[in-house]
């Protein structure tokens, strides 16, 4: 994948930042030229014997005529058409840069969210999501600040020291060496402080997105933590990480911190130096007073870029820092892509098969072990065997949410990995144990999968999905707002809202994780009335819990240990006397009578 690099980056908003560098360079000639009217008036003005030789003294006289008065007016009518010049150029280079800033940000914002979302499950398994967040919110940040800030104002006052080191040079080339003689020490002690800064820098975002990791996995576990009475170890692991955190970002203040007064002092030296050495030279004769003052007033301004330089050097890396963390993301392969000439997958009768699929998700030691199996349209098939066993795996692999190491998974007959990704998950409905509802309106919740349905569609899929009833009965009826900080439901309402997605979606194929467990008798009731009215006519694989349904199974699949070790219906896998008679034996003893004993987790 081709690297993306800043110059990327600011390619679109070429025209605008040629319009900074034009303002920039005002701004820069208006700074040379503000002491200058002052040279006049000492030098031409205030003077017994005014010098008339020179260009600059020529062109007045062009101007003004020999007239100090007339000189006068000229000096004091520069001196606000300067800094007028100066304040407009002023105002367009930092209103160009913060908008240069903003629309970069919006650029890394949109990349990097919809990198993030095509990254596949495998990375997703992995990452912590409050890196993730920290790298869309704080870096990006981190970029766009260095922009507004930074960019254009490194290209200031670069100018603005080539252009009074130049400006000097031509006034006195003697004086001017001496007053640069300490620019060598400046430049090596900034120099070699970036670098460290910049490494300190890195630490201290690396820090800043753990710990905003830490706080995010227990916010979104804060059940789990308030059950098992854990508040005070996962406040304890915060604290440990904030306190690390502080000494981290010391080290890397107190390195800034050195670097501002150590550059002050240097830059006092030359100062005082070019005070003493020009003082002498002005009363010898040899140079002007109004030379003298251009010169103070540059050196004043000159040891000014190279502070604010060095200063920039701290935007800087933390923008370095923070686009490396987001080039980290953005060239992230996809493990799961589609393929140059994906195929687009249109009507689906729904059979599936697995040849030989062997699957692992690390690399090690494999999940799924030669893996072989067909699924006819329309069959129900329902997977069984100990937790653990790979059955989670199994389902995980028709959408293709991962690749099989080797193998091929079917659908139709042909391999999915040659469909297109979207047009292959169009077909596939879920209905999974724990039921994730978005912070909308319960409409939208329901049409999550097909938003262009209609609200009849919407209310059929709901009635047919037991849902109906009881979404009619909440404050704001199909209106209601639930998920996250809104109206909380009950696990079976929940499991409802889900068989009403995927009713709607209408899709071929259905795959459920069996999404009764856990649920009251009188809800499962309602649920399982759904699921049934839900399953017709599709080809489903259920990973199964509860005896009823395993009964009713076309074929059962018990997996063990990665394998499929039996294969069959209810009866002929009970005669075969194996896994599953067992498995059924210690059901039974488990049961409540009505068939809802627990195969597996
Ligand atoms: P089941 O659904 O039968 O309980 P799974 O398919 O969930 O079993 O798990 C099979 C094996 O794969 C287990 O050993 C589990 O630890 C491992 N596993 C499951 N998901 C992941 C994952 N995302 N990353 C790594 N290993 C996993």
């Amino acid at each position: 994948m081709r690297k993306i690099t800043i110059t990327d980056l600011l390619r679109p908003h070429f025209k605008s930042l040629i319009g900074g560098i034009l303002a920039v360079i005002g701004a820069g000639i208006a700074t040379l030229l503000e002491p200058w009217p002052l040279k006049v008036v000492v030098d031409n003005v205030l003077k017994s014997e005014p010098v008339r030789n020179g260009w600059l003294n020529k062109l007045i006289t062009a101007v003004a005529g020999t007239d100090k008065l007339a000189i006068l007016k000229l000096a004091a009518i520069s001196f606000i058409v300067i800094a007028c010049v100066d304040a407009i150029c002023t105002y367009v280079q930092k209103y160009i840069t913060t908008s240069v800033g903003q629309w970069v940000m919006h650029d890394l914002r949109r990349a990097v969210y919809a990198h993030i979302q095509k990254l596949s499950l495998a990375y997703h398994d992995q990452a912590q999501t409050g890196d993730l967040l920290s790298r869309v919110t704080s870096d990006i940040d981190a970029v766009q600040s260095f922009i507004v800030s930074g960019l254009l104002d490194a290209l200031i006052n670069c100018l603005m020291l080539v252009g009074m080191i130049g400006v000097m040079l031509y006034l006195n080339w003697r004086f001017t060496l001496i007053a640069l003689s300490v620019a060598p020490a400046l430049g090596i002690i900034v120099f070699v402080y970036t670098r460290r800064i910049k490494k300190a820098s890195r630490e201290v975002r690396k820090k800043e997105s753990q710990i905003v990791s830490v706080m995010q996995e227990v916010l979104s576990s804060i059940r789990v933590v308030k059950a098992f009475a854990r508040e005070d170890y996962e406040q304890h692991r915060l604290e440990e990480q904030s306190l690390e955190g502080i000494e981290i970002a010391l080290r890397a203040r107190s390195l800034k911190a050195k670097l501002a007064p150590l550059v002050g002092v240097i830059v006092a030296v030359g100062t005082a130096l070019v005070l003493l050495i020009g003082g002498e030279m002005a009363l010898a004769g040899t140079l002007s007073p109004g030379a003298l003052i251009v010169f103070i007033f540059y050196i004043g301004k000159l040891y000014k870029p190279m502070q604010e330089l060095s200063k920039m050097t701290d935007a800087y890396s933390k923008a370095a820092v923070g686009y490396e963390r987001i080039r980290e993301v953005l060239e992230m392969e996809r493990e799961v892509k589609d393929v140059a000439r994906a195929r687009k997958l249109t009507r689906v009768k729904g059979e599936i098969e697995f040849d030989k699929v062997t699957f692992s998700y690390d690399s090690e030691a494999p999940v799924l072990k030669d893996v072989s199996f067909k699924i006819e349209p329309g069959q129900l098939v329902a997977l069984v065997g100990p937790s653990g066993a790979g059955k989670t795996t199994i389902i995980s692999l028709i959408p293709r949410f991962y690749d099989p190491s080797s193998g091929l998974v079917k659908i139709d007959g042909s391999d999915i990995r040659r469909l297109q990704q979207k047009s292959l998950r169009r077909h596939i409905a879920f209905v999974l144990q724990e039921t994730l509802l978005f912070h909308a309106p319960i409409w939208n919740n329901i049409a999550y999968g097909k938003p262009s349905a209609n609200r009849a569609e919407i209310l059929r899929a709901a009635e047919l999905a037991n849902a109906n009833e009881f979404i009619r009965k909440l404050p704001d009826g199909y209106d209601t707002i639930v998920g996250e900080r809104g109206v909380t439901l009950s696990g079976g309402q929940r499991q409802r809202i889900a068989i009403a997605r995927a009713i709607i979606c209408d899709t071929p194929i259905l795959i459920l994780d069996e999404p009764s467990s856990g649920l009251d008798a009188a809800s499962e009731k309602l649920v399982f009335e759904a699921l049934d009215r839900l399953m017709q006519g599709k080809t489903t694989v259920v990973i199964a819990h509860r005896l009823s349904t395993i009964r009713r199974a076309d074929c059962i699949f018990v997996v063990k240990d990665g394998e499929i070790v039996e294969s069959g219906k209810h009866d002929e896998l009970l005669r075969a006397q194996g896994l599953y008679s067992e498995l059924h034996e210690l059901q039974l003893d488990q049961s409540d009578g009505i068939g809802n004993p627990i195969v597996n987790s």
